[in-house]
């Protein structure tokens, strides 16, 4: 799927973000009433943690829950929401601390009927097919029952989702950096300059080589991640050195891809500029590089890096 990133976007928000803390934290109730309508497209769902304020540092949220009989009360803004426009359920993580100073997260099942109101972001530079909007949520109530996961738990939720939806999206960056690839060899056995097809001049051999080794190393990183997450052990640190490397490498790749496709790479009539556009994000959403690094760094060294 990683060569359409936009359509990549909308199942795996469904599919990893959503269905996936579902399976792994809901109770057997929760999974009986929504699982079906997810996994049969009937509803689509939304991951809900970032908001204006608080992007890396998730924890800094400001949407509030607060506690009210077998109810919670939901106030808060969510932005940058993939499938926010059509979501019929919202995974919503909230601060639950009594004292807001506080930092309690607890993540929340919310079905928008019960007030959940979206509006759609336009203008994005690349995945322009998939949707991306800003939810409210002002004195939403939901039921006790429909908590994911205990109080507090928020986080490991949240964080968990992560670790599975990192690995997707490497996966994505390798479909990527593949495209380029294929699309790339082509072009240059095919376009003419000087007398020769330019895959014959040895600054272009350099760039294709670099994106062939860079895409196979990319693929093994997701190989070993899946690896680990499959053995039963914590899978964390290898799912961020294979989201942050091929996320990376898919940009350098969709960069060389368009610089060997010349002046025609620039117009969208040749899909090398749609990669360009779409890849960038990779590096951002899903937590940002820099973020990837601090996790491998703090779980290599044992030294908390996000204090
Ligand atoms: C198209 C799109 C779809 C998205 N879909 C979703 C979604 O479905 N659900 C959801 O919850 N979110 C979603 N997001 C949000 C995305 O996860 C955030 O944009 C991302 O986590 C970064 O947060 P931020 O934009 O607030 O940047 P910031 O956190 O403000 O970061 C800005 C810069 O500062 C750097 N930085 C921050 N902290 C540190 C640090 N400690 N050390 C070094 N550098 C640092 C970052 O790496 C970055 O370069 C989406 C975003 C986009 C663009």
């Amino acid at each position: 799927m990683g060569r359409y990133g936009s359509i990549r976007a909308t199942l795996t928000a469904q599919q990893s973000l959503v269905c996936s803390p579902l399976i792994y934290f809901g109770s057997a109730a929760q999974k009986e009433k929504y699982l079906p309508l997810l996994a049969s497209g009937q509803w689509l769902g939304s991951y809900c943690l970032t908001e204006p304020g608080s992007g890396s540092d998730a924890g800094a949220m400001q949407t509030r829950a607060v506690r009210d009989g077998d109810n919670w009360v939901l106030n808060g803004q969510k932005i940058f929401i993939t499938n926010a426009t059509h979501a019929s359920l919202f995974i919503v993580f909230a601060n639950t601390a009594t004292d807001p100073n506080d930092r309690q997260i607890t993540a929340f099942l919310v079905e928008r009927e019960w007030g959940v109101a979206t509006t759609p972001l336009k203008g994005k530079l690349g995945l322009r097919a998939s949707d991306t909007g800003t939810v409210f949520l002002q004195d939403v109530v939901v039921p006790d029952s429909n908590r994911l996961g205990e109080v507090g738990q928020g986080f490991k939720v949240a964080l968990g989702t992560l670790d599975n939806g990192r690995i997707s999206l490497a996966a994505a960056a390798v479909g990527t950096s593949q495209t380029c690839v294929d699309l790339t060899t082509k072009y240059i056995q095919e376009r003419q300059q000087f007398g020769k097809p330019i895959g014959q001049f040895q600054m272009i051999q350099d760039m294709l080589a670099d994106m062939v080794v860079e895409t196979e190393a990319s693929r093994l990183l997701v190989h070993k991640a899946i690896v680990a997450k499959y053995s039963g052990q914590r899978f964390t640190k290898e799912a961020s050195m294979a989201k942050y490397y091929a996320t990376e490498a898919a940009n350098r790749n969709a960069e060389r891809a368009l610089q060997m496709h010349g002046g025609y790479g620039f117009f969208e009539e040749y899909e090398v500029a749609r990669l360009y556009r779409d890849a960038r994000v990779y590096t951002i959403y899903e937590g940002t590089s820099q973020v990837q690094k601090l996790v491998i760094s703090s779980l290599q060294t044992g030294l908390k890096a996000f204090v």
